[in-house]
């Protein structure tokens, strides 16, 4: 089983991995899973360092990639696109389908899916393709171009709609969630949990993030809402991703809050951080959203990236699982309302876990266990 994904953002990845253990226990290693980062592996110039660029077009301000998302998102837009890219990666991918020879394919990137079931087509191969599609709302049409996939996998029923408003029978859409990785779940001892990170079991913990790039207006944020954080006693843990700019500002923020407050790079264990905060602070990744809610872990949503994730808002307020407050006073005035009564915050809890998809990675393994040839006939969910 082939699985495509491209390292922008932290989402594609994780999603992969999270599908890819999940099916190694469903089939207790059975099944051989080959991950490609198709840009890199098989990307040449411009393509592979226009892709490669992603999160420095994010991190610059203003950030051109929403101009980008939106004058691409289109049915013939995305199209081009699509066309223009394929010289730039064709022949090496072509050459890596057919040297892998994989039985199934899973996409878990929009500018994958075309050029996927183009190779498929043109070597004859019978590998079905399943795009597994890692946004929650907003699906750019990349995704869905020529409804390219035999099967589609959506973590929303609003995404279900698009899909099928953009001309994919049902029957071909799967509402089976988010794929995240194993260890979201709510803590069994959130003191405990806190003491083995080293942080402080007394007190309330902020955590931040800002996916796997770390971009956006989350400096400002901090700078802003340093004084309530402190009136609030919250120890501060901020993961950066692999933005070491941000990491470096926010280290040399970090004495506005308290002594202890954390500044890391990137982290392979948000679980164990998330399992130990009690506030997430972050942008609307729609991976970082779909973990919060697996560990009942209330998010305040203080940025977005426009376009991809702007439906991420009402999906995040429509649960209940947390609140949208793009300016530092908004976070400032739901810091306190969440903090100062424990109720507010146990409601938050509560709903956040009634939102949590935690079965997705396993439900979507189960599913493309059934795809591979010699079980064919194994119904699909
Ligand atoms: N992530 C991680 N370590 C980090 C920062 C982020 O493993 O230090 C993961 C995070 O848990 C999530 C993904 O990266 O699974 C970010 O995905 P999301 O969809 O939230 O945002 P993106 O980075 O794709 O914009």
């Amino acid at each position: 089983m082939l699985f495509l994904f491209s390292d922008t953002g932290g989402g594609h990845r994780t999603a992969a991995e999270a599908i890819d253990s999940a099916l190694q226990r469903l089939e207790a290693g059975g099944v051989r899973t080959e991950m490609i980062d198709a840009f890199a592996a098989c990307g040449i110039f411009p393509l592979r360092e226009g892709i490669k660029s992603y999160g420095a077009l994010l991190n610059v301000q203003p950030s051109p990639y929403p101009a980008l998302f939106h004058l691409s998102n289109g049915r013939t837009r995305a199209r081009i696109m699509t066309e223009l890219g394929k010289p730039f990666i064709r022949g090496n991918f072509r050459q890596l389908i057919e040297r892998l020879d994989p039985s199934l394919v899973v996409s878990v990137h929009p500018l994958l899916n075309e050029l996927a079931r183009e190779t498929i087509n043109a070597i004859g191969s019978p590998a079905p393709l399943v795009t597994v599609i890692t946004d929650l709302v907003t699906i750019h049409h990349a995704w869905t171009a020529d409804a390219s996939a035999d099967q589609y996998v959506v973590a929303s029923a609003e995404a279900v709609r698009v899909c099928t408003s953009r001309g994919i029978p049902a029957e071909r859409v799967h509402n089976l969630g988010l794929p995240i990785r194993d260890g979201f779940s709510p803590p069994y001892d959130a003191l405990e949990a806190k003491r083995a990170l080293g942080l402080d079991p007394a007190r309330h913990t902020l955590l931040v993030m800002s996916g796997g790039e770390g971009g956006g207006r989350l400096r400002s944020i901090l700078r802003r809402i340093a004084g309530t954080v402190r009136a609030l006693n919250l120890q501060v843990v901020a993961i950066c991703g692999r933005n070491e700019g941000l990491r470096e500002r926010l280290t040399a923020l970090a004495p506005r809050f308290r002594e202890d407050a954390k500044i890391l790079g990137f982290v392979d264990n948000i679980a164990d951080y998330m399992r130990a905060a009690d506030v997430l602070l972050s942008k609307a990744g729609p991976g970082t959203i779909a973990e919060a809610a697996a560990c009942g872990l209330p998010i305040i949503v203080c940025d977005y990236i426009s376009g991809q994730e702007a439906g991420n808002l009402a999906y995040v307020e429509s649960r209940g699982a947390g609140v949208v407050a793009l300016e530092a006073p908004e976070v400032s005035a739901t810091l306190r309302r969440f903090f100062r009564d424990p109720n507010v915050l146990r409601e938050y809890r509560q709903r956040a876990l009634e939102s949590a998809r935690p079965h997705a990675a396993q439900d979507i393994a189960r599913l493309l266990a059934s795809m591979l040839p010699a079980r064919a006939k194994v119904a699909v969910s």
